[in-house]
């Protein structure tokens, strides 16, 4: 394994179906990251999923604010109760690490942040983040885990981002409305007027689409790491990328 220490975010697309969290899904990414524990790597997983999993439980109105705060700390618990029962099976300890942005922005929090997930990693803890929507008031908020994971990547030490999504990789153009969309394969630089595109959810729990998906690409690229993009229902394509160095299906924004 030539990555030491991997950060892999996971949308809310891979995480819920059919208006559940697919707990089948969860095992797989569960599965993966005992295998590249049992590899030498340590591993931060950024989750989202906590407002789809809260919604399983109670149907609050989701286009209320408030509300929707509510679904994440319903949902955050019940989401980390399912990633400890699948990481059980491996041995594994997990551990909630809530943020928001600010905390990045400021010194003295981000320092400790950085020493706590320091402790987790040496002790072999996956620590499992997420952006803390109970306090986050909007304009706090990075309002998408994209990029929460890339400012978590550059924080906490990550060599490579990895981003799990329910599309394979990054498009010319968006594939779910053009047919002859082409997979970018490498992705050197990214121009200022991708960042500039219209926000493309694909799911009603999805915040980001691929804008912020490039937005975080471009952060850590500007920071010397990598990401890569790659579908959260197919793992076979990050298993043989990570433990083959064989590059089938995905995005690799180089540095
Ligand atoms: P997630 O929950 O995994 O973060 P999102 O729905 O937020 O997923 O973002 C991925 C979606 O972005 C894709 O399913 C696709 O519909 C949309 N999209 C728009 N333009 C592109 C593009 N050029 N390449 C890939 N996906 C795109």
């Amino acid at each position: 394994m030539k990555f030491k220490r991997i950060v892999i975010k996971v949308g809310s697309a891979v995480l819920s179906e059919n208006g559940e969290i697919s707990k089948e899904r969860i095992l797989n990414i569960v599965s993966l990251i005992a295998e590249l524990k049992s590899s030498g790597a340590e591993v931060v997983l950024v989750s989202s999923g906590a407002v789809s999993a809260g919604y399983t439980k109670v149907k609050l109105d989701k286009s209320v604010l408030a509300n929707r705060q509510a679904l994440a700390s319903i949902g955050q618990q019940y989401l980390m109760s399912i990633y400890h029962k699948k990481f059980e099976k491996f041995g594994i300890n997990i551990a909630q690490v809530l943020m928001i942005e600010n905390d990045f922005d400021s010194k003295k929090r981000s320092k400790n942040a950085k020493r706590t997930v320091e402790v987790l990693l040496k002790n072999g803890i996956v620590p499992i983040v997420n952006e803390n929507d109970t306090v986050a008031i909007e304009e706090l908020t990075f309002g998408d885990n994209d990029q929460l994971s890339a400012h978590s990547t550059l924080l906490f030490g990550g060599e490579i981002l990895i981003i799990l999504s329910d599309i394979d990789g990054y498009y010319d153009k968006n594939p779910k409305e053009f047919s002859d969309a082409k997979i970018l394969k490498f992705v050197d630089k990214i121009e200022e007027k991708e960042l500039l595109q219209e926000v493309s959810p694909n799911n009603e729990f999805a915040t980001g689409g691929i804008v912020t998906k490039l937005k975080s690409a471009h952060f850590l690229q500007k920071n010397g790491i990598p990401m890569f993009l790659t579908s959260g229902f197919n793992l076979e394509h990050l298993r043989n990328f990570l433990f083959q160095n064989r590059f089938e299906k995905g995005t690799l924004f180089k540095i």
